[in-house]
């Protein structure tokens, strides 16, 4: 009796086990295609992005090589017309000088300097007008304390420590979704004030590309052609701008499923 007893006892002990298996195989089957629909999800999202941004990308070099053949009717360098640009805006503080590289263009406004890639500052054709006097844009725009770029600014310190670490802290709340959800919500806040940043950007960059056009043609600096030319290639960087941020719209938006949906779970 003692010894059936004791057995039943095992055998109880052994269905138990059985049955905890099945469940401990269930729940690791659950959290591995839910693993799998995360990651696919993740990779269609960064695919289309990447393919998006690849298109955009080799579009604007074409644009820029192509408007690169046009020369200036006026025969001014890139670094000529971003002084008179200046000039013209009653700029005085602002000083352009070459930067080395390719694409490197940008208005630094703690030194209050308009860098211009070598190409940009010495050539004379379309391309280096749109460039030149869209850095020029931003330098206006720093000027009258246009309020997009002031927020701007502000968010740069923030978005330059955040984008080191925020894949990490993201990479390892997913990782810890189970045990330390406030982790991937903290990944998230710091994430969502990147994404603000690309947002930001967007008149930012913009209303620079709209400056620089108004006053090429108001001063009548290119031809018809130049202008034309000027002005799609301004259009094709800003979108450059435009994909990047939907891309970081988008991320943002799965990380914050992928929060909510452990949440409802
Ligand atoms: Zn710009």
């Amino acid at each position: 009796m003692e010894f059936n007893l004791k057995l039943g006892c095992h055998f109880g002990i052994l269905e138990k086990w059985f049955v905890n298996c099945r469940i401990f195989k269930k729940h690791i089957l659950k959290q591995f295609k839910k693993y799998i629909n995360m990651g696919s999800g993740y990779l269609i999202i960064a695919g289309a992005i990447m393919l998006f941004s690849w298109l955009v990308s080799s579009r604007l070099k074409s644009k820029f090589e192509l408007y690169s053949k046009l020369q200036l009717r006026n025969g001014m360098s890139g670094a000529e017309i971003a002084e008179k640009m200046l000039a013209d805006n009653g700029i005085r503080d602002v000083r352009v000088i070459s930067t080395p590289g390719q694409l490197t263009d940008h208005y630094n406004p703690s030194d209050k300097t308009v860098n211009l890639s070598e190409a940009v500052y010495n050539h004379r054709n379309a391309a280096a007008a749109a460039v030149a006097a869209h850095e020029c844009g931003h330098a206006v725009q720093h000027s009258i304390g246009y309020e997009w770029l002031t927020m701007r600014s502000k968010l740069v310190p923030i978005v330059s420590v955040a984008s080191n670490y925020v894949q990490w802290i993201l990479l390892a709340g997913i990782l810890m979704i189970r045990t330390f959800p406030q982790l991937l919500l903290i990944g998230i806040i710091i994430f969502a004030a990147t994404t603000l940043f690309t947002i930001i950007t967007l008149p930012v960059e913009y209303d620079a590309s709209n400056r620089a056009l108004a006053w090429l043609e108001n001063k009548h600096m290119l031809t018809q052609e130049e202008q034309a030319g000027a002005k799609d290639a301004l259009k094709w960087a800003a979108r450059t701008y435009v994909v990047a941020a939907i891309g970081s719209i988008a991320t943002l938006l799965y990380y914050i499923s992928i929060y909510s949906g452990n949440r409802r779970n």
